[in-house]
């Protein structure tokens, strides 16, 4: 057997500083590449316009950079990437796959609480379907009312069409996918058009991702990325979802802690050798 030459990627989101995980996470994904002779991409998923900063792209690639990172290609911002995803949910929209839901929070909480059982996902609550439910005319008094809305992926239909999926994860091992434990997954949020699932697994593609590395908190969202490749017929990666560093307390790091940012650490004085032993990387 010949060993798999791999393209992988680090894809982290410009909302905050870089901490200790994404170093960690960066730094796994370059070695997989590299141990493979393969090719190590980086991208920036920028879609939440409500979140993420020019500025913080820009000092996020510094600190990559620093750190000694070296990507092969230059950067792929998500940002750039709309018409695609637009593409993408057309085509799903054509399959019959797709509605538009006009819920706001409020009306999903309340239609939850009056609920006699609310089944849960690894997101919390799994959307009880008001919206999947409309009549056509319902849906046209709507749009015609100008009432913003997402859109929602049949699940239930999706699955029904594309049949039993499974995938490789290097951790795991073969895994069969369960998107349902998401229910009826947003695919296109009111207010940006696209969301993390439908950009992820367009851009896993088209940058030729043939292995995708991500920290653990991620391992179920695999299970929709891979309904999502089987319905719109994109090649199918491997996956390697790696262990997340926590801080002393246990607690696992996120941006808001900012005294772990590479940055931070940086302007300590900390060197970048330093701060990769501090990420639990050995050179
Ligand atoms: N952008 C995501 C994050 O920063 C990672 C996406 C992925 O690796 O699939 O958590």
């Amino acid at each position: 057997m010949t060993a798999r030459t791999e393209t992988t990627r680090f894809a982290p989101s410009p909302s905050g500083h870089l901490h200790l995980g994404h170093a960690f996470s960066g730094l796994f994904s370059e070695l997989a590449a590299r141990q493979s002779g393969g090719r190590f991409l980086l991208r920036i998923e920028d879609i939440d316009t409500t979140r993420c900063r020019p500025l913080f792209t820009q000092e996020m690639i510094e600190d990559l950079t620093w750190l000694g990172l070296r990507w092969d290609a230059p950067p792929l911002a998500q940002s750039t990437r709309n018409e695609a995803y637009r593409q993408a949910l057309d085509r799903l929209s054509g399959m019959g796959l797709l509605y538009p839901c006009f819920c706001t929070r409020a009306d999903i909480k309340a239609e939850i609480e009056s609920a006699a059982a609310a089944p849960h996902g690894p997101d919390g609550p799994l959307y009880p379907g008001l919206c999947r439910r409309l009549s056509p005319g319902e849906r046209e008094d709507r749009e015609a009312a100008n009432i913003p809305y997402a859109l929602r992926l049949d699940v239930q239909k999706a699955r029904n069409l594309a049949g039993p999926l499974s995938w490789q994860d290097r951790g795991k091992g073969e895994m069969i996918a369960q998107p349902e434990i998401f229910g009826d997954v947003v695919l296109a949020r009111k207010d940006i058009g696209t969301s993390y699932h439908l950009a992820v697994t367009l851009d896993d593609a088209f940058q030729k991702i043939t292995l995708v590395t991500r920290g653990e908190d991620l391992f179920q969202a695999t299970h929709v990325h891979r309904l999502l490749q089987a319905l719109l017929e994109l090649p199918v990666p491997q996956w390697h979802h790696h262990g997340l560093i926590e801080d002393e307390q246990g607690q696992r790091l996120a941006k808001r802690h900012g005294a772990l940012a590479l940055r931070q650490l940086r302007l300590q004085g900390k060197s970048a050798q330093e701060v990769r032993a501090m990420a639990g990387w050995e050179d």
